[in-house]
């Protein structure tokens, strides 16, 4: 889904369940769905273009669109949880987590095959009689900045 679509999608559903677009929502919108990388609240409230908004108001506005299930939070190492737009609001996508300075880039698409989600699925269903019907992947390393310096081979391959 490209940015244009994600906001027409979510500008919709807040219709839908009868919620104003109000400013801060609109504003706390356009922010997630410009982003490239999973944001936090102050992350968020920073790059709002009016500086009135208060922080406790992005903070309520998060509130509202992850009830209405537009926007996750996803979960960083040692630092404030980050948000972002919820599939199907957003390209699939997973994370890379730096376990030195803590960024999260997004990762576009799935490096996982359809052959293997479906494997896992089908055990996940038999041994513990739960439907999988989404997945996140973490990726946690070094970042190319923090990585840099290190001696060449510090990361073993499986
Ligand atoms: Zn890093
Ligand atoms: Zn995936």
């Amino acid at each position: 889904m490209n940015p244009r679509d994600s906001r027409t999608a979510v500008t919709a559903l807040l219709a839908d369940r009868g919620y104003r677009l109000t400013a801060p929502r609109r504003q706390v919108l356009d922010v997630l769905v410009a982003s490239r990388t999973p944001l936090s609240a102050a992350e968020i409230h920073r790059r709002l273009e009016n500086r009135r908004i208060n922080l406790a108001s992005v903070y309520r506005t998060i509130y509202v669109l992850r009830r209405l299930e537009a926007v996750r939070v996803t979960d960083a190492i040692g630092a404030e949880q980050r948000f972002e737009l919820a599939d199907p609001f957003s390209a699939h996508h997973h994370h890379l987590i730096c376990q030195d300075c803590g960024r999260i880039d997004d990762f576009e698409g799935c490096p996982l095959e359809e052959r293997v989600l479906r494997a896992v699925n089908r055990r996940v269903r038999r041994s513990r009689r739960f439907r999988v019907v989404q997945h996140e992947l973490r990726l946690i390393g070094a970042c190319a900045d923090c990585d840099r310096g290190r001696p060449d081979g510090a990361e073993r391959r499986p």
